[in-house]
């Protein structure tokens, strides 16, 4: 199971590291190998390195597009050690062994996020690194392929533990993570191509990810979990400076990104918007005046479930209303900025988390989202539609007012963002009930109406603000029961897809109680 380790190839974009490992290596009598940029790091040190043209009798080419590519580093990382003509082969063609390769790829993940052009892009596609990578842990059975300097100690450390040697456990795990190296690599490659051409088939789009940081656990304790980013580096959770408070957890993560994708739904430029979410669905969403306005109005829409719940703003954070933030128990905050005002009152609170995007996320961005199912992986482009007044499509005798197509606008906006089934009740920019994740829509109708009940007593309000509101529904009501619970809880006008066998009963009923009805041609639904 061990492999005495005699000549290593080392090849880092990222030099990180890179002296300290190669010292360890050397003390434990290996010899080493380089390509140009590393040797140079080297040997400034003081380290002997042999050039790879040595092992190639060839010299690195077309500004190094061209250096490790040739059969005496690839037959020395791929040779089967006891295989006999494995050896012939290395025998006749001069081909030297290669025990261990440590290799790090030109940076194309830090490229693309710099917002690099595009043929400096494509020059950091590494070709050579990810070869010589894959033939090492290919050929993990001999050789020992490293490709994260975090793994550069434990190394050293089994070359000192093994007299030399490294157990091929350790072999192994490493070929693991050298295959997810590579993966990740193309699949950001991939992603930027997709990107560049504003592809949204999920057919031009790898769904890979780089590790980005390991949670202390997952949905529950017992859980194991990472969060991988793909590379991508428009504002959003991954890419979020977090200004204070611990690592978020991974339902705060999930969390803080319905937050930050739903708040994106409205535009700085139209007014101040504020999205609570419990849970990833929203327990109040509002747009106001100001800031501190559209947060109080999310707030009141359900204040027993915000307690602990994630704030997003689409405007800059301002003193204001971070001082009413911190009236009460709040776990993260996501905004494209904050005040030195808001941070320095936010600072009082040690556990609260606040970060700050420098933006909003596109919601008409192409992108893909991935599910794990048994077996496989579900993989769709992302729900970036959306629907204005100029779609909807009167079915009902009366026609909405003003207000009304303004507040189904919203609500049907905010809907989007709620598992289904989601039924979303909203009056003068304000969800006043929201019913999630329900079996069958009418049940979601009634504990919307229930929850805006319960909201108004802790207002202290004789009346539901759903008296007079309008209803949003995410797909259409394929009976009539939904709409007429919507009617009952006090909505005048409702938005919905439409599209069910059964719309003209649901249209009679609208028109019945005189309320008005719009269709959307659009469903949102989420899951
Ligand atoms: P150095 O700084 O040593 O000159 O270059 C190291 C980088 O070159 C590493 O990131 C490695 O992955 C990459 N590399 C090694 N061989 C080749 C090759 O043949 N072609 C390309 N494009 N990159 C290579």
């Amino acid at each position: 199971d061990m492999v005495r380790i005699r000549r290593a190839l080392l090849s880092v974009s990222d030099k990180s590291g890179l002296v300290e490992f190669a010292r360890g290596l050397v003390d434990a009598g290996v010899e080493l190998v380089s390509t140009g940029g590393t040797r140079l790091a080297l040997e400034k040190e003081g380290l002997a390195v042999r050039d790879v043209s040595e092992l190639t009798d060839f010299p690195e080419i077309m500004d190094g597009r061209v250096k490790t590519l040739h059969p005496g580093v690839h037959g020395g990382l791929l040779a089967i050690r006891d295989d006999a003509e494995h050896q012939q082969a290395m025998q006749s063609h001069g081909i030297a062994e290669i025990d261990l390769a440590a290799i790090n790829l030109y940076p194309f993940e830090e490229t693309v996020a710099r917002g690099a052009d595009a043929a400096t892009t494509v020059e950091n596609i590494d070709i050579g690194g990810p070869a010589m990578i894959r033939a090492s842990a290919k050929n993990h059975a001999y050789v020992t392929a490293v490709t994260d300097p975090d793994d550069y100690g434990r190394v050293l450390e089994a070359l000192k533990t093994n007299d030399g040697c490294i157990p091929l456990a350790l072999r192994k795990e490493l070929a693991a993570l050298a295959f997810a190296r590579t993966a990740a690599y193309d699949a950001a490659v991939s992603g930027w191509f997709a990107g560049e051409l504003d592809l949204e088939s999920p057919r031009h789009r790898a769904f890979g990810g780089r590790l980005h940081a390991v949670m202390r656990y997952g949905e529950n304790p017992h859980q194991q979990a990472a969060f991988y980013t793909n590379g991508n580096n428009r504002p959003g959770v991954a890419g979020a400076q977090l200004l204070q408070g611990k690592q978020l957890s991974y339902n705060n993560i999930n969390d803080t990104d319905a937050a930050f994708e739903l708040v994106s739904e409205f535009d700085p430029a139209a007014g101040a918007a504020c999205a609570i979410i419990k849970h990833a669905n929203p327990c109040g969403v509002a747009v106001g005046e100001s800031l501190v306005e559209a947060y109080g109005r999310a707030l009141a829409c359900d204040q027993t479930s915000a307690f602990g719940g994630i704030l997003a703003f689409n405007q800059v954070l301002d003193g204001e209303t971070a001082s009413e933030i911190v009236k009460i128990f709040t776990e993260v905050i996501i905004a494209p900025d904050a005040s030195e005002e808001a941070r320095e009152i936010l600072s009082a609170k040690k556990n609260l988390r606040l970060m700050i995007t420098g933006g909003l996320a596109d919601p008409r961005q192409p992108g893909i989202m991935v599910k794990s199912v048994s077996g496989g992986l579900l993989v769709q482009s992302r729900d970036n539609g959306s629907r204005t007044a100029d779609d909807f499509k009167i079915v009902t005798k009366r026609a909405p007012d003003a207000r009304e197509l303004d507040d189904m606008a919203f609500a049907f906006r905010v809907a989007k963002h709620v598992k289904s089934n989601a039924i979303v009740y909203a009056l003068n920019g304000a969800t006043v009930g929201i019913g999630a994740g329900q079996m069958s829509r009418v049940d979601s109708a009634r504990i919307a109406a229930r929850k805006a009940v319960d909201a108004a007593e802790v207002l202290g309000l004789d009346t539901p603000l759903t008296k007079g509101s309008v209803v949003a529904s995410d797909a259409f009501f394929p009976f009539a029961d939904g709409l007429l619970s919507a009617i009952e809880a006090g909505a005048t006008a409702v938005i919905q897809p439409g599209g069910s066998m059964r719309d003209q009963d649901v249209i009679d009923a609208a028109d019945e109680a005189g309320v008005a009805m719009v269709f959307t041609g659009m469903r949102h639904f989420r899951h």
